[in-house]
């Protein structure tokens, strides 16, 4: 069930923030503590306001609620409102045997007997569960994941406690798997929200329509992408859009990582049948992978991973993802010779792409020394950012890697002052936003454009077939 968190001044409001998204809730939380005084005390009307289950809520300070109130005045609210008729009540694991216990189970209200940790996974986080589920209540614990191995501890929350009704969430960056994969943790329910009430909490919309998480089942096969960051990246939208379309029981999830090891043990654990690879990880990876194709060895990086038998094999789809919107112009003869701006993980990449079609390049870099790595080991010529102007009509390809001008800082350009004669074909990589300021200038000088997000699409949809073994559904618009 998806569960939407209301945390609003009035009912009325509540009630508007359901209504909205109604199609994609099955129940929502009411949590008292954002509420106005006055409104507080008209809670009980809510249920009959609405047209679905509703969890009754006073969440205290110390445990994320957002008022400062005295512990007899909270647990009094929360006994009047529990007149009306609530499904749900959330208690505290450490509030004793109260009138308000008594009430709800006369009223025949399930009890979410509930343990909050924003610091940690607390040690003995199963045994925990176990007894708050004792009397026959719902457990819930949210609690903060300081790493992916605590993450993976929260994912054996199903296999340790088989059974048992309950709710795991982790908690901030870490944790947004959790939320997503609920089922997979043998939850009942995940919170969603649209302004992130909780740490990592993410809107109804997206995980009903993007992820479809409600739909997840034993047999639903996990793919996802693993980085550090990762909640910018755009290919859970394009993955999932594909498996929806064309009836594949899987789900792409962005999982934040601190360390490949851990990642790998929870891809054993879940029998992953794949996973994509974002910075700083395409190097790492190496090192657990039996099997790579001649591109990831020449190339030194790998940014898709695929089960194999009896081991992990690593691809590099950046290659074809960033050649195949330029090949009519290789194949042609138009492309010869090129400039490419930034000497990083994808500038290595796309060198050696296009030195393998045997197009001449230059390398021009703020860090001079990571140019001459590049260089040297695609047998091609290096030079300093700053001399850019000097390569100006002598070149009929312009390819910008480095990340200047990505989303938030829209008004840079790393070749500022660049003359372009109008002949050269301009491909920034930067996918975010996909008119960046080099491209508008080279735009505005009747260059050919290509963008960061032709060659996103196109790494994507190689990696949507190495996953699936079928290829991108036409049909689907991949959301970039
Ligand atoms: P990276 O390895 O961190 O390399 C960053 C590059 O940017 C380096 O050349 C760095 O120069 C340069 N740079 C950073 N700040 C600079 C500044 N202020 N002035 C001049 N140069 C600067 O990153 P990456 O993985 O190669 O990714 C680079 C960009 O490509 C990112 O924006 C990423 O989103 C994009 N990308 C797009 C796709 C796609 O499918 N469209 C795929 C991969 C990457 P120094 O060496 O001097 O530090």
């Amino acid at each position: 069930m998806i569960c939407l968190t209301l945390a609003e001044p009035t009912l009325e409001r509540a009630k508007e923030k359901v209504q909205k998204n109604r199609e994609y809730i099955d129940l929502c939380e009411l949590r008292l503590d954002y509420l106005d005084e006055k409104e507080q005390k008209m809670a009980s009307h809510f249920p009959s306001m609405v047209d679905l289950p509703v969890i009754l809520t006073f969440r205290r300070v110390q445990d994320g609620g957002h008022t400062q109130i005295s512990e007899k005045s909270r647990r009094a609210i929360l006994f009047q409102a529990l007149d009306g008729d609530f499904s749900y009540v959330d208690i505290e694991e450490d509030v004793k045997k109260s009138e308000i216990e008594d009430k709800a189970r006369e009223k025949g209200i399930r009890i979410i007997r509930s343990l909050h940790d924003f610091e940690k996974i607390p040690d003995d986080i199963f045994s925990k569960i176990f007894h708050m589920a004792e009397k026959g209540d719902i457990a819930k614990v949210a609690v903060t994941p300081r790493s992916f191995l605590d993450v993976l501890t929260l994912f054996r929350a199903e296999e340790e406690l088989k059974g048992v009704e309950k709710i795991v969430i982790g908690m901030g960056e870490y944790g947004v798997c959790t939320r997503i994969l609920y089922k997979r943790l043998g939850s009942l329910l995940t919170f969603a929200s649209d302004e992130e009430v909780a740490p990592g909490q993410i809107s109804a919309h997206k995980l009903k329509v993007e992820y479809m998480a409600d739909q997840v089942n034993e047999r639903t096969a996990i793919y996802g992408i693993i980085g550090n960051p990762v909640m910018h990246s755009a290919s859970p939208l394009l993955h999932n859009r594909g498996f929806h379309a064309i009836n594949f029981n899987a789900i792409y999830v962005p999982f934040l990582v601190d360390n490949v090891r851990s990642f790998f043990m929870f891809a054993e654990y879940f029998k992953m049948r794949g996973f994509s690879v974002t910075v700083p990880f395409k190097v790492d990876v190496l090192s657990y992978l039996g099997n790579v194709t001649r591109e990831v060895k020449q190339i030194g990086s790998c940014n898709t991973v695929v089960r194999v038998p009896g081991m992990w094999k690593g691809i590099n789809t950046d290659y074809y993802g960033f050649i195949k919107p330029i090949m009519n112009d290789i194949e042609s003869g138009r492309i010869k010779n090129a400039l490419v701006i930034g000497a990083g993980g994808a500038s290595q990449a796309i060198v050696w792409a296009l030195r393998n079609y045997g197009v001449k390049v230059t390398i021009l870099n703020r860090t001079l020394s990571r140019a001459e790595n590049i260089a040297r080991l695609n047998l091609c010529d290096y030079d300093s950012i700053e001399n850019a102007s000097s390569y100006s009509g002598s070149v009929d390809l312009i390819v910008q890697t480095t990340s200047v001008g990505l989303y938030p800082d829209v008004n840079q350009n790393p070749i500022e002052g660049f003359k372009f004669t109008g002949s050269e074909i301009v491909y920034d990589i930067i996918y975010k936003p996909r008119m960046t300021k080099l491209l508008e200038e080279a735009g505005k000088a009747g260059c050919t454009l290509h963008f960061g997000s032709e060659m996103l699409i196109e790494q994507g949809k190689l990696q949507f077939e190495a996953f699936t073994g079928y290829h991108y559904p036409r049909w689907v618009d991949p959301g970039l």
